[in-house]
């Protein structure tokens, strides 16, 4: 059985000393409850400059959170101007790195190949990829949709090994939900979802695929996290607007406990 993983992706939003009080309101309104780790993570992916700060909250107030960053260079060093490494991240105790978000795609030029390597050097630091794919509404109005997503699955998960697969996390993010208020109906969520599922499992094997984490993300609220995670390929939601919210994202992460 897969561990549920509720993530939040601030996106270029809530700069360190923000983080502070989003963070803080996010204990208030979850430690008097009970937390079981064994039921399922929470993970905040936030702008490189706030990982500092929201670690040392984290260990602190001894958070169930997990940190995330929301993109690292395919590079370990070197004349990268601007970049940002995966032992930088390692070291911060960063333990799951986004990697090919459709923004990244769209206004930066990330290809499969690029994700691919970026997932590689996230593995190799130790630290868990979550890995976005997912289809524009051009794609998915042509009915083209499943086979657009499982292309850029094949691409971005080339040259894994089915161990390394087994342990990471792939985000299903369809790019017209995102920020739209337009949800996948629960349905549309599964059927690419459960062939995800079923590629990897051609890919590799049975168990690899029963292990893998598939998250949905677009437009996920309190109000909808139940009827989308019922369904039994979505392990999760990556959630963004919502999880800038702290009883909307409290609410979010609670939802398996
Ligand atoms: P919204 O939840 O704001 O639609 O964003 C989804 C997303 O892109 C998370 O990575």
């Amino acid at each position: 059985t897969r561990k549920p993983i509720m993530a939040g992706n601030w996106k270029m939003n809530v700069d360190h000393i923000e983080a502070t009080g989003l963070v803080e309101k996010l204990h208030y309104t979850l430690v008097d409850k009970e937390w079981d780790p064994k039921k399922s993570d929470a993970v905040l992916c936030v702008p490189f400059t706030d990982l500092r700060t929201v670690k040392t909250l984290i260990d602190g107030d001894r958070l169930h959170f997990g940190l995330g960053a929301q993109n690292v260079s395919q590079h370990d060093n070197g004349a990268y101007t601007g970049e940002i490494s995966t032992a930088m991240l390692s070291k911060l105790g960063v333990q799951y790195v986004i990697v090919g978000h459709s923004e990244r795609r769209e206004y930066y030029g990330e290809t499969d190949e690029i994700i691919n390597a970026k997932a590689k050097k996230v593995l190799a630091a130790g630290m868990t990829p979550i890995i976005c794919v997912g289809e524009g509404l051009d794609i998915r109005k042509a009915g083209e949709h499943v086979e657009y997503t499982l292309n850029q699955v094949r691409g971005t998960l080339a040259d894994l090994s089915a161990e390394q697969v087994a342990g990471l996390v792939i985000a299903y993010e369809p790019v017209w939900a995102i920020g739209t208020g337009e949800v996948a109906t629960p349905d549309d969520a599964q059927e690419v979802c459960g062939a995800i599922r079923r590629e990897v499992a051609a890919l590799y094997d049975e168990p690899t695929a029963e292990s893998v984490r598939i998250q949905y993300g677009g437009s996920v609220k309190s109000g909808n996290v139940a009827q989308i995670m019922s369904q039994p390929d979505i392990d999760g939601a990556l959630v963004g607007g919502a999880s800038l919210q702290p009883d909307e994202f409290a609410a979010i992460v609670r939802f398996y406990q």
